[in-house]
């Protein structure tokens, strides 16, 4: 479970203010960046299939536009808020501005889940989800995309019933669409390898050898598995990962000393990042309650699952050997533990640098649909490289010249960008 002791929008403002009091912003660009541009909060009646009427309670925001369209994914989650939304929409601004595409923030999210809904009232949710939306969002406003919960499909009945009550085509309104329908080869693997690249750049000024390396992963969902395979393949050991297990409703870690096989760990999981127990142990795995992965001997932790997952609390059980965290979801380390990180002489690869190569590959998408020519995988995930390489490695240098702590580094890059962009258009 995600930990309830935070707000995840307040830990966000509380980021932004630590660096605009460093950058000395002015108090006009300081206020207009610690809010929204625009919150819609807004309710959608869908007919289930039983004929009664379910009313969804929904939201899209736009924390920043100033840098170009709004950019960021639509969550389907149970636990859903406001303020969920209006974190992850900020971090949206960053990171599109870390990695310097000429997109804003912005995210969106319907309280449901769409776990115990038939697909035609996922249908029905998308399009009046959209409906609301439609002048809104669009390829030069707001371009919505996947995230927890969401996938190509509900992009695809979004686009379509956009498109139905524009009465013309517009690939562009919406990213992470199915290869074949306008989607980007290379989108799948884009998070996870985006991840390994910063943290093989990391690893290469640390001057330490990928393959004499061993990590620890909170997660096996999209973004952990494909940074687990990449790391394997460049020779680093994966010794465990744990993930959430709906039927026990509790989350376990599965060790293996020698390494972890993420091919044989992705067939045996299922398509929430779940994976097998009794098939897990049958493959030679230890099952070791959900909180291990913290505590192993290792030199990487990857948190890829959930916000506020390092707090001071269990800081102490971070084994000494740990170098690097590589923060591949949003949100998992707490400000208050910040400060023990950076004393501890931790290596953090902050989340919106560490992440940004699913935004990176969704503008790709637009570009591509843009031109109505696409890629091969291999031009995209060579473009992926280059961006997020050259995008890490301005923040490493910054971080050592002026000896920030890397998050600080990159939230200096970032704002600088984007107050540059306010100050241009004449907001502040
Ligand atoms: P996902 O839904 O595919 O996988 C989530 C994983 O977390 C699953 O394996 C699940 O079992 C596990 N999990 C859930 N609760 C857990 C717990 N208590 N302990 C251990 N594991 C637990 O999600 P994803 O797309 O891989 O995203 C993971 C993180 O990365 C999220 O923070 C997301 O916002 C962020 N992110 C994702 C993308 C992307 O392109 N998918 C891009 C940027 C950031």
């Amino acid at each position: 479970m995600a930990n309830q002791n935070y707000n995840p929008f307040e830990n966000a403002q509380t980021q932004f203010d630590r660096v605009a009091e460093l950058l000395q912003l002015d108090e006009g660009t300081r206020q207009l960046l610690r809010q929204h541009r625009q919150e819609i909060h807004f309710t959608i009646p869908v007919k289930m299939d039983d004929g009664t009427t379910k009313v969804f309670k929904a939201f899209r925001m736009i924390h920043n536009d100033s840098r170009g369209p709004g950019k960021g994914g639509i969550r389907f989650h149970p636990h859903e808020t406001a303020d969920t939304v209006r974190a992850l929409s900020m971090w949206m601004t960053w990171k599109c501005a870390a990695v310097d595409i000429p997109l804003g923030g912005a995210k969106g999210g319907v309280i449901c889940d769409p776990r115990t809904m038939s697909a035609g009232e996922q249908e029905r949710l998308c399009r009046g989800y959209i409906r609301r939306l439609k002048s809104l969002v669009g390829y030069n406003i707001d371009v919505p995309a996947p995230d927890v919960m969401t996938n190509g499909q509900h992009m695809m009945w979004m686009l379509d019933e956009y498109e139905s009550v524009t009465g013309q085509r517009f690939p562009g309104m919406i990213t992470g669409k199915p290869v074949g329908h306008g989607g980007s080869l290379g989108r799948t693997e884009a998070t996870g390898y985006g991840v390994v690249y910063c943290l093989r750049e990391c690893l290469k000024n640390m001057d330490i050898d990928i393959t004499k390396t061993s990590a620890s992963i909170q997660g096996f969902g999209n973004v952990a598995e494909y940074a687990a395979r990449l790391y394997t393949e460049l020779g680093g050991k994966v010794v465990a990962v744990s993930c959430w297990n709906a039927e026990d409703k509790t989350a376990y870690t599965f060790r293996k000393a020698d390494g972890c096989d993420p091919a044989a760990l992705a067939a045996i999981k299922d398509s929430f990042g779940s994976i097998d127990k009794a098939k897990a142990i049958e493959l030679g795995y230890e099952v070791l309650p959900g909180d291990a992965w913290l505590s192993q001997d290792v030199d990487i932790l990857i948190p890829a699952a959930l916000e506020n997952q390092i707090t001071p609390e269990v800081f102490p059980n971070i084994s000494k050997q740990v170098k690097i965290i590589c923060e591949a979801a949003n949100g998992p380390t707490t400000p208050d533990c910040d400060a023990l990180i950076e004393k501890a002489g931790i290596t953090l690869i902050p989340d919106f640098m560490c992440n940004a190569g699913g935004v990176t590959c969704s503008y790709f998408e637009q570009v591509q649909g843009n031109m109505n020519y696409f890629w091969t995988k291999e031009e995209v995930l060579e473009k992926l490289e280059n961006a997020m390489t050259r995008a890490f490695q301005n923040i490493y240098d910054l971080a050592k010249e002026q000896n920030l702590y890397m998050r600080d580094a990159a939230y200096v890059i970032a704002i600088k960008r984007v107050a540059a962009a306010v100050k241009a258009r004449g907001w502040c």
